[in-house]
């Protein structure tokens, strides 16, 4: 299992986790000693060797989604590879480094923390904030080179003013709303928009975007109208003599679905991460899912017929089966609605996980009667499964789980990686 890095809950470094954790005199029970131990012996203790469970991610995967979606992109057009929430659960700074010597040559987050955890791991790509921080966090922008989104005046002022006293110039993109009408400024009013702040020096426009509200739905009014006023918002700003930047718009399912929403740069999410954003791609684009689950069995019982399993016992035993156990809950993005309703791989067989899944663990069971061709199955403590990923033919995935839930790879990617350590496969 050749795992060489960690990191951890939200966008930490999950190696100062491991460190410093020797025991102290503590308060609460001075009276008994702390064991010595070197340091390095218990910073040696990896995460999967202190609970039985991680997420494995695949980095040679992430280069191939880069790989197939330059293949997609039109000549000239720059990618950006969207790191933000921790690259989708998967580790920003691992991911990111990953995207740029893939090919990727810019990089987007959601807050200005994601940002600044990338230049301290030494990441030197351009950085797009993907909305307008607060105008306090102007100073830290400006140390980090971080380029902000950009759809107020008072933001844009401080912005250029502050930047101004430190001798710096001031780059930001500008967002435009084109109809999905979360950020931006409207699209009819970005000319008067970039006249009202030209007159501030520092300010320097090197890109002009939008967001697509529908470009994965099967219906494509909403998302042409979209495309085309902002299309046209690009036109207006030239004409107005005011240099646009970099112009872009597509995220992943414009990226594969539209060529014609290439532009200068494109912004790759979910894609980078092996997901396809909807179902019209599935069959086109070969993506290679970087994320899989796994555990350790932590107990094996053998309940007699009709005993329950977990809290509320809404699952009974048969009398014929081995309830195993597996240090995996909600609490780590095994989302409690999937109760009773998905699959374990052991040993190559897809097992239902059965009773309901706990806040630190959940349980699944192994039938022992033999059944058809296969052979008996006999877990024991300590043996690996995989809760999300494929064995044999034996296949969960994180879309099975979507389609379960009604939600989106997104959502259950940044739940898996909250609190299970992370091994990386280069
Ligand atoms: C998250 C995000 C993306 C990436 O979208 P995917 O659908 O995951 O490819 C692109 N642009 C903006 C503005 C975003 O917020």
């Amino acid at each position: 299992m050749g795992f060489n890095a960690f990191s951890g809950a939200s966008g930490q470094d999950f190696s100062d986790l491991l460190k410093n954790t020797r025991g102290y005199a503590g308060a609460a029970d001075a009276s008994r000693a702390a064991a010595e131990f070197p340091a390095e012996s218990l910073d040696a203790i990896t995460g999967p060797e202190r609970r039985w469970s991680w997420v494995e991610i695949d980095l040679s995967a992430i280069r191939h989604n880069v790989a197939v979606a330059k293949r997609r992109l039109s000549p000239g057009c720059r990618l950006m590879a969207v790191v933000k929430a921790n690259a989708y659960g998967h580790g920003a700074v691992q991911v990111a480094k990953t995207a740029i010597s893939a090919g990727a040559a810019q990089l987007a987050v959601a807050t200005v923390n994601e940002g600044v955890q990338l230049r301290r791991a030494g990441i030197e790509a351009p950085i797009l904030v993907l909305s307008e921080p607060p105008a306090s966090a102007i100073p830290l922008l400006l140390h980090h080179n971080l380029m902000p989104s950009v759809y107020t005046v008072e933001f844009a002022v401080a912005y250029g003013e502050i930047a101004d006293l430190h001798g710096v110039r001031a780059p930001f993109h500008l967002a435009v709303n084109t109809g999905m009408n979360r950020i931006g400024v409207r699209f009819d009013e970005a000319v008067e928009f970039l006249r009202q702040i030209a007159f501030h020096r520092a300010l320097e426009q090197v890109g002009t975007f939008t967001h697509f509200a529908t470009a994965d739905c099967a219906e494509t009014l909403d998302f042409n109208i979209q495309l085309r006023r902002f299309k046209e918002t690009v036109e207006a700003i030239r004409a107005a003599g005011i240099d646009p930047g970099l112009a872009h718009c597509a995220n992943s399912a414009a990226i594969l679905r539209y060529p014609e929403t290439h532009m200068d740069m494109a912004r790759l999410g979910i894609s980078l991460y092996g997901f396809h954003p909807c179902p019209e791609t599935r069959g086109y684009f070969d993506l290679h899912p970087a994320m899989s689950v796994h555990a350790r069995i932590t107990a094996v019982n053998t309940p007699p017929m009709s005993e329950g399993v977990s809290y509320g016992m809404n699952y009974r035993s048969t009398g014929s089966v081995k309830i195993c156990a597996v240090p995996v809950g909600y609490a780590d993005g095994y989302v409690r609605a999937l109760s009773g309703r998905t699959s374990i791989i052991y040993a190559g067989h897809r097992c239902r996980q059965v009773g309901n899944i706990c806040m630190d663990q959940c349980m699944f069971e192994v039938d022992l009667r033999s059944h058809g061709t296969y052979r008996r199955l006999d877990p024991h403590v300590g043996d690996e499964v995989l809760l999300v990923g494929s064995q044999n033919g034996a296949a969960v995935t994180i879309e099975d789980l979507c389609d379960l839930l009604d939600t989106i790879p997104h959502e259950l990617c940044c739940g898996f990686s909250a609190r299970m350590p992370k091994v990386y496969l280069r």
